[in-house]
């Protein structure tokens, strides 16, 4: 079921014609003159701003001199960036011109219930129905708020998480004074069964994190397999799903399973003690939307506070109640619940469809750097991230020249082409007999989670071969 793309600019016109005729329901009230502002001052400033936003600006660095990179454009193929989808900037936009707040239901009760029903879908997507939840401002957020009640209910016992996990890890481990260590990765970037094994029974263990969606190479942990190893041990298992977590849409039952895609650790996550997602990466949302699921409702309790400001005006459940932050952006909610109703968690139609798209085009350009003599991919894209390395003679060499790539792929003013870098250790560079002349080398990487990158790829890996041969 699909139709046109919405566009952003009509619909926050008709959503804000709508806040102006409810507005318009209160006796009507004159513009305080301290807010105005003065009119040459405002055309001045907003005439920088474009300038700042869009470019050629005088820049302080290089970086800043084209203005923004072009992320909504499938030629910027680096990070894990793009814009909201125009149903969400629309619901952001009209919700922030109410700016509720969902820390208590005093701040905002329509985009509080709107948290909760769009908590209750994700849970069950991620597997995991009735589980207890919110909304965060990022997987930093919510993987401290996950790694907090791991403590609470280990006793502090070390929090392991594969070498190749999220930095925020061993970070909030410090915040929440845990002893943290890693357990080593393969070559394809999970982590490595046999010496989580041998960690787990050298005891100590009270947390496993696994990771569903590695930011750097988009590598799934063996979750199905990792968990029967934690729990034989007694631990508890946090799944980090921040990035890979609506990948979970396609790992239904019959559902046709892109190649090479873990759609069996997909359904594990359903067995996790606690899971973070981040709808502002593959949810279509704008940044400020992270959120953390708990299996088990009662760990609620280790987020007990009084609090002498709030609470008063329902006796429910106030979602600052459960929740490590006080304010919170109801807009988030909203806009992830306005665009849930027309872009549905489903295999088949709405998100589904997209997070294919982009599995698709990874798979597509990998075939096509493989077959190609200039790139080497380091891993079979699991998800839809796909690391590369030029084909070189020895580690400095490869590490020159993704530099080089990139750098001539970003200057490009008539074709641009954006990529970005991946530190790799050398002995999981996918180039045999290189020389060893340094432990470590950069390589490219293109996170493909635009849908619009699938019709793009083959241009992509002609360019790609263009910069390559260039050198
Ligand atoms: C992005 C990411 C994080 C951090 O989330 P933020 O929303 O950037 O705070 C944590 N873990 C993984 C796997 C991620 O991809």
């Amino acid at each position: 079921m699909s139709g046109p793309t919405p566009d952003a600019r009509a619909l926050l016109g008709r959503l804000w014609d709508a806040l102006d005729g409810w507005e318009a329901t209160f006796t009507p009230v004159a513009p305080h003159p301290a807010l105005g502002v003065d009119p040459a001052r405002l055309d001045a400033a907003v005439d920088a701003f474009v300038a700042r936003l869009t470019g050629p600006t005088t820049p302080a660095t290089p970086e800043a001199a084209r203005g923004s990179y072009p992320f909504f454009h499938p030629a910027y193929a680096g990070q894990m960036l793009k814009p909201p989808h125009p149903v969400a900037v629309a619901a952001y936009a009209t919700a922030l011109r109410l700016n509720t707040n969902n820390h208590a239901l005093d701040g905002g009760p329509p985009t509080s219930q709107m948290e909760k029903e769009v908590v209750a879908d994700l849970a069950a997507m991620l597997g995991l129905p009735g589980a207890l939840g919110h909304l965060t401002g990022g997987g930093t957020v919510a993987n401290l708020e996950a790694l907090l009640v791991a403590r609470e209910e280990t006793g502090g016992r070390t929090v392991l998480a594969s070498a190749d996990a999220h930095y925020t890890h061993a970070r909030m481990c410090g915040v929440l004074g845990v002893p943290f260590e890693t357990v080593a990765a393969d070559a394809r970037g999970r982590m490595d069964l046999d010496a989580l094994e041998a960690r787990l029974a050298a005891g100590g263990v009270g947390t496993v994190v696994l990771t569903a969606g590695t930011t750097g190479l988009g590598a799934v942990d063996p979750i199905h397999e990792a968990i029967p190893l934690a729990r034989a041990h007694g631990a508890r298992v946090h799944v980090d799903a921040a990035y890979g977590g609506f990948f979970r849409l396609l790992a239904g039952d019959g559902a046709a399973s892109p190649d090479g895609f873990p759609a069996g650790a997909f359904r594990a996550i359903a067995d996790a003690d606690s899971v973070v997602l981040d709808p502002h990466k593959h949810g279509l949302q704008p940044y400020g939307c992270g959120a953390v699921f708990f299996a088990d409702p009662a760990v609620g309790r280790h987020y007990a506070h009084d609090s002498p400001y709030t609470y008063f005006t329902s006796d429910d459940l106030h979602l600052g109640e459960i929740s490590l932050e006080c304010s919170r952006p109801g807009a988030a909610a909203a806009a992830l619940w306005l665009t849930l109703q027309v872009l549905p968690l489903r295999a088949d139609d709405g998100l589904g469809p997209i997070l294919r798209a982009g599995m698709s085009a990874a798979r597509d350009l990998a075939a096509r750097l493989d077959a190609s003599e200039r790139f080497a991919v380091v891993t079979p894209p699991e998800t839809d991230i796909v690391v590369y390395a030029p084909v070189a003679e020895s580690v400095r060499a490869v590490d020159a020249a993704s530099a080089r790539i990139f750098d001539a792929g970003m200057s490009d003013a008539a074709d641009p082409l954006f990529l970005s870098l991946y530190r790799l250790a050398a002995d999981r560079l996918p180039l045999p007999g290189l020389a060893r002349d340094a432990d470590a080398a950069r390589v490219l990487r293109s996170v493909l989670m635009k849908p619009q990158h699938e019709p793009f790829v083959p241009h992509l890996a002609a360019r790609l071969d263009a910069l390559a041969s260039a050198g």
